[in-house]
């Protein structure tokens, strides 16, 4: 028919870089989604009629300012701040922030778009968005801090609202900026809107579990994983990347499993500990003194040592746990990981496994859990500290808890029905990026050309 538009994922993908040029996370985040959607678009040929994929791609609403603030000495600062609204069909935007020196457009959007699907696959009713800023919160004072929190949600909050875009924390956003962020809302709209951001602290807002939920979730999705194949967590030999509040909680969970947790990272190196982390110890450095992971091996003695500049992924183990950033995991690292035999690797990180990586792990038989699904746990908890905001209600940590296994459950079945129902048995990735496109595509198609 003529003015039906049938270009194939590859052209569509050609016109996506030229439409957004020096954004290759961008790039490779809807390249990886594309490449796997074709047997739903040749099932479902009312998605190309109505270019879904294209209106997908393309985010609804991108948001650029200035944060301008001062540090103690009263020296003055300039950063930019992001906010990606990028889909809206299933529900108010819904993502983090990060603040992290790397932030860029292209960073937000990658962000972003995976969090669409992500969103999708949890059931519930929640857009995608991202933000952040190329703020480093490294270093500064809580005082700094502040003053930056504050002079982004200046600029912020006139495009938030309960019902339109709630943030969260990302890389950078924890329960501290979370509380600066909020309390400047709260002042300059006058307004006790416990929705328009989830991680609150639990005394004004926040659920439980919130904090905990990403890494729980990965962990239970690793599990369900393992399950299929007639295997569980207990007693494996796990590693893990980061020291972050995602890789903190993996390895509290994985370790309540019964696994052994051999490894932590930041950005300066790793540290494997023969005994299994110690986590008291690394919550001590991390959380409390806000260290680095080299004190860990300082510390603890004997079994652990500290390899500068080195990855995790030199160890030996049974399941990999990616907590830290993208692309993490390179093409050489799955090699690695492989030759010890790695049986299941799953992203608490957003993309933190390269595509050459991932290939090689699919086809030497890993089970794959790709991030969208893997760590969608932290998300839907923050649904669910929306629901108990709009009902001015506060669970149970045991109810939080439960709902979020039973979120991460159906989001592992799912996956593996869709994977299977189209044809690729196990494959995760096929199956998280089909299922969380459908629920949208279907919603966008019933709302109509907008
Ligand atoms: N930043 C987290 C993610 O990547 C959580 C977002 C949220 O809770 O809104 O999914």
């Amino acid at each position: 028919r003529p003015g039906v538009h049938t270009a194939g994922p590859a052209s569509l993908h050609a016109g996506l870089v030229r439409r957004n040029p020096g954004e290759p996370e961008f790039h490779q985040a809807t390249l990886e989604v594309l490449e796997t959607l074709a047997p739903v678009l040749a099932a479902r040929p009312e998605f190309v009629e109505a270019r879904v994929l294209e209106r997908l791609c393309e985010p609804e609403r991108q948001i650029i300012f200035r944060v301008p603030w001062q540090d103690d000495s009263g020296a003055i600062h300039i950063n930019r701040g992001f906010r990606v609204e990028f889909n809206s069909a299933l529900g108010p935007y819904k993502g983090g922030l990060r603040f992290h020196a790397s932030v860029n457009l292209g960073i937000v959007k990658f962000l972003g778009f995976e969090q669409i699907f992500k969103n999708s696959l949890t059931g519930l009713n929640i857009g995608g968005g991202k933000g952040g800023s190329d703020f480093d919160p490294h270093g500064k004072s809580d005082a700094e801090v502040m003053r930056f929190c504050q002079s982004f949600m200046t600029e912020l909050h006139r495009h938030l609202g309960e019902h339109t875009d709630v943030p969260a924390g990302d890389i950078g956003v924890g329960g501290r900026e979370i509380g600066y962020l909020f309390g400047q809302y709260r002042r300059i709209t006058n307004r006790w809107e416990a929705g328009v951001l989830t991680g609150k602290g639990l005394q004004w807002g926040g659920s439980r579990a919130r904090t905990e939920a990403t890494g729980y979730g990965n962990v239970l999705f690793t599990q369900e994983m393992l399950k299929r194949r007639g295997e569980e967590l207990d007693g494996q030999q796990v590693v893990v990347s980061g020291s972050g509040n995602v890789a903190i909680h993996t390895i509290e969970k994985a370790q309540a499993l019964g696994a052994q947790v051999l490894t932590c990272s930041d950005s300066g190196g790793y540290v494997v500990d023969e005994k299994g982390i110690d986590l008291a110890l690394l919550r001590q450095i991390k959380e409390v003194e806000r260290g680095r992971v080299g004190e860990y091996a300082e510390r603890r003695g004997l079994s652990a040592t500290y390899v500068p500049g080195g990855r995790v992924w030199d160890v030996a183990c049974d399941v990999a746990l990616p907590s830290a950033t993208q692309n993490e995991l390179d093409a050489d690292a799955a090699r690695i990981l492989i030759r010890h035999g790695v049986k299941a690797v799953s992203e608490g990180a957003n993309m933190p496994t390269a595509p050459e990586a991932v290939a090689l792990l699919k086809e030497a038989g890993v089970a794959f859990g790709p991030g969208k699904a893997a760590n969608a746990g932290g998300v839907a908890t923050s649904a669910l500290e929306m629901r108990q905001n709009s009902s001015r209600e506060a669970w149970t940590f045991e109810r939080t808890e439960a709902e979020l296994a039973a979120i991460m459950r159906g989001i592992h079945d799912t996956c593996a029905e869709t994977a299977e129902r189209f044809g690729r048995p196990g494959d995760y990735v096929a199956g998280a990026n089909i299922a969380g496109f459908e629920r949208v595509a279907e919603a966008m198609l019933d709302q109509g050309l907008i």
